[in-house]
């Protein structure tokens, strides 16, 4: 069985935080491979400030050269809110002989009982939390648990210091600085 990590997010930039989760995920559970998969319309939060193509674009700069990294745009092609449970559902009817393991961070961990079909959701997939500073890994669900440094970057962070006109510089990828500059993203 091929062990695939999948990787939920908005990415509204990716950055290093997410990287460097995704790369302690991907050696500890030995995986194959890990997809990131940009949310369309997140269930829990309001929508992308960038467009789908442009996050899926920055997440391909920004693993570029992983050999086990991919994007995987499933979500993306769906409309109405972004459930993982059907996101769970249509990959696992696509690759029949896969393992998934699904990656989130401790904000997501403590919001875990009020996802969608959550109950559903922790029967077919193993999730994998990863901690972040400010959140505690404590659950009532059964989640695989996988230390990280701490890392205390976030998107909404990178976005503020765009407005501001403050240095992003090393909170992501230069790959990425280069769209989020060129594409005038997130400026006041
Ligand atoms: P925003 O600031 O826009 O809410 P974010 O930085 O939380 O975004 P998302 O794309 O929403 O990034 O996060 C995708 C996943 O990555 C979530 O499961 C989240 O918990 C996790 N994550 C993001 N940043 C970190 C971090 N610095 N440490 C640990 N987990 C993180």
């Amino acid at each position: 069985m091929r062990k695939i990590g999948l990787f939920g997010g908005t990415f509204d930039p990716p950055h290093y935080g997410h990287l460097i989760m995704a790369e302690q995920v991907y050696e500890s559970l030995q995986l194959d491979e890990v997809w990131f998969i940009p949310t369309n319309h997140p269930p829990h939060k309001e929508d992308a400030k960038s467009n789908g193509i442009l996050r899926k674009e920055m997440i391909e700069a920004a693993i570029q050269g992983h050999p086990a990294f991919r994007v995987n745009g499933i979500e993306l092609n769906r409309t109405g809110k972004s459930y993982t449970i059907d996101t769970i559902r249509d990959l696992q009817r696509e690759y029949p002989d896969t393992a998934f393991y699904f990656i989130i961070g401790g904000d997501m961990v403590e919001y875990l009982p009020k996802w969608h079909q959550i109950d559903e959701l922790n029967e077919i997939v193993q999730f994998v939390g990863v901690n972040r500073p400010g959140h505690s890994m404590e659950t009532a669900y059964n989640i695989e648990e996988v230390e990280m440094p701490l890392i205390n970057i976030s998107s909404t962070m990178i976005r503020d210091r765009v407005a501001n006109d403050r240095s992003i510089r090393y909170l992501t990828t230069p790959e990425v600085k280069v769209i989020i500059e060129k594409s005038k993203l997130y400026q006041r």
